[in-house]
């Protein structure tokens, strides 16, 4: 017999969110929709809504309120809008939270979910990036549950069960390379958005597929890594792995290493974490490898994709620093999408943001959202004029 879960997801419109949806109505008898999220995509929000019976939809942008009412009139669904309707929404107290915003926006939200003492599928990267002790703190104050839902951490997650991290000796976070690879730095300074949007192996969100490209992502999982798996930042690794099968692994002091394989659909991590400690099924296409044939590993070049050496510096600075990098980087990577900026220019903006005086380390949410707010207004400036 399966329990009913109550099940919130913010950032539902997403990728991820999709994703996640997915696997909800091929189980509806499992799932209760309680909240469901988004920035400002008020149709396919209403959609969502009337299809799930969720409780409550949730448009951050309080401007498109109206729209919303209007879109869930003689529906079920309760309409809301604004930050603070944001933060209620999370706050309700599902059995399971879908973190699955886009940047530190998630941040407030993730935070009051976690306050709640529930399980967290944790999606979105940046709010722990830039709140890492302070969220890591509230997880343990709050008794909830962080669950990694990003596929290297899921897998690494799943690699540890059972074991003593005391006794391991490294952790390799995966990396595809991103859809420049193989292009010399020269060329990269011309990349357009839609190349750089253009991922050979996952089909994802227009921001997390810019840092692949840049390979911050990969920066920004180390981070996220140092925090959900406390072995230091000495014991974290990176490799190149152009087919995206092996997700991560961990090595451990008797020499074992234990990795977990899997296809390149967000669905298998996603249902590795919503069925947690259980498991259930997902319409994923079998991993075939015999058909893939051979899988390929190299090291990363931070010559021509120096994002995870700014992001290892920042880690290790502590501090306000990492808050600071994710800042930047998100600012700058807007700017490339809206063709301010050249893709070069994304990680040096990032690096020339590091380089000023950082502020205090942040104690609480709100010195984090300070410290995001003026890393912003600094890698603006920094970006003018394009160079
Ligand atoms: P996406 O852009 O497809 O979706 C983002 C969601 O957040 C949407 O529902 C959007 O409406 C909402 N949103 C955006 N800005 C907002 C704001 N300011 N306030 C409130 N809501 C806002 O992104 P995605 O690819 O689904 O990624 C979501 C998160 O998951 C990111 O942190 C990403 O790094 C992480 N992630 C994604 C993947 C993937 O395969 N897509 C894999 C691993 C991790
Ligand atoms: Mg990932």
């Amino acid at each position: 017999m399966s329990v009913v879960r109550s099940i919130s997801i913010l950032g539902a419109t997403g990728s991820i969110g999709a994703s996640t949806l997915d696997l909800v109505r091929r189980n509806r008898d499992q799932f209760r929709v309680v909240a469901l999220t988004a920035n400002c995509q008020v149709k396919e929000l209403a959609a969502l809504a009337r299809e799930f019976s969720a409780e409550l939809a949730v448009i951050a942008d309080e401007g498109c309120l109206p729209d919303l009412r209007l879109e869930l009139s003689g529906s079920q669904s309760e309409a809301a809008g604004g930050q603070a309707a944001l933060v209620e929404a999370a706050s309700r107290g599902a059995d399971i939270t879908v973190a699955a915003i886009v940047g530190c926006a998630g941040l407030a939200p993730t935070m009051a979910a976690i306050e709640q003492g529930k399980v967290i599928a944790l999606a979105n990267k940046e709010a722990l990036v830039s709140a890492g002790d302070v969220m890591t703190a509230a997880v343990a104050r709050h008794g909830a549950t962080l669950l990694p839902v990003d596929s290297e951490h899921n897998a690494i997650f799943q690699c540890l069960q059972g074991n003593d991290p005391a006794h391991v000796r490294t952790i390799t976070l995966t990396a595809s390379g991103g859809p420049f690879r193989d292009w010399a730095y020269e060329r990269m300074a011309g990349a357009t958005p839609a190349e750089a949007v253009k991922h050979p192996n996952w089909s994802m969100g227009a921001k997390i597929s810019v840092d692949s490209a840049t390979m911050m992502n990969k920066g920004l999982e180390f981070i996220e890594a140092f925090h959900l798996f406390p072995v230091g930042v000495d014991k974290l690794r990176i490799l190149i792995h152009p087919q995206s099968i092996v997700h991560s692994m961990v090595e451990y002091r008797d020499g074992s290493t234990l990795a977990q394989l899997g296809p390149s659909d967000m669905r298998v991590p996603i249902a590795s974490a919503l069925a947690w400690p259980a498991r259930m099924d997902t319409p994923c296409a079998r991993l075939d490898l015999a058909e893939i044939g051979e899988l390929t590993f190299r090291k990363p070049d931070e010559q021509r994709f120096p994002a995870t050496r700014v992001a290892r510096e920042a880690v290790m600075g502590g501090g306000a620093a990492p808050a600071v990098l994710n800042a930047a980087n998100e600012v700058a990577v807007a700017a490339f999408l809206s063709g301010q900026i050249a893709f070069t220019r994304i990680v040096q903006c990032a690096e020339d943001v590091l380089a000023r005086n950082l502020p205090p380390p942040p104690q609480s949410l709100d010195d984090v959202m300070a410290v995001d707010k003026e890393a912003r207004i600094r890698a603006r400036e920094t970006m003018e004029p394009a160079r």
